[in-house]
């Protein structure tokens, strides 16, 4: 199981000298990260919000890959495993039998609209744990800048909301 501290100790730790990383520096910790969740979990829910602000979008195409090789539901948030035998060849569009069941192919297309759409590049900062280590209330306010669907289902429970919901998910398999 991963949380946010070690993604700091394995992941961030060796890129604390500069603001501004390289994109090989950036890739790098996007291989990190999918080498460590890969095997792994998300402890909590600020775990994944906290990895989808450094990856992108075929970060997270790649670690949908890895988890599945490894026989692991592809949502990061999920200990399930599953027969992989008919997901083992790589595809770019979401397949559900690449999860456990179809809520987490849902949560997981849902994060997918959200996942940080900053080129590297311009990413400045982000990778620095001061940024994370000025106070708890701070600390959530740099995490959730995602929303899973898991806290909207939690959080917003009338029928227009999750219609709403459905729509964006909709769209986004759409494009
Ligand atoms: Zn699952």
């Amino acid at each position: 199981m991963t949380s946010i501290c070690d993604i700091n100790e394995y992941v961030m730790k060796p890129h604390q000298l500069h603001e501004r990383l390289s994109i090989k520096e950036w890739e790098h910790i996007n291989n990190d990260i999918v080498i460590l969740l890969a095997s792994s979990f998300c402890l909590d829910e600020n775990t994944l919000k906290y990895v989808c602000k450094f990856i992108t979008l075929d970060t997270y195409r790649n670690l949908i890959h890895a988890r599945n090789i490894n026989g692991r539901c592809a949502y990061p948030m999920c200990q399930s495993h599953i027969n992989t035998a008919s997901t083992m060849s790589y595809s770019t569009v979401d397949n559900i039998s690449q999860y456990c069941n179809d809520f987490h192919f849902d949560c997981s297309q849902f994060l997918l609209t959200q996942i940080n759409k900053t080129p590297l590049y311009e990413r400045v900062d982000l990778h620095m744990f001061k940024t994370y280590n000025t106070g708890e209330q701070q600390e959530n306010h740099k995490i959730s800048d995602v929303t899973l669907l898991e806290e909207l289902i939690r959080n917003k429970s009338t029928d227009n909301d999750i219609f709403d919901m459905l729509k964006e998910i909709t769209a986004f398999q759409l494009k």
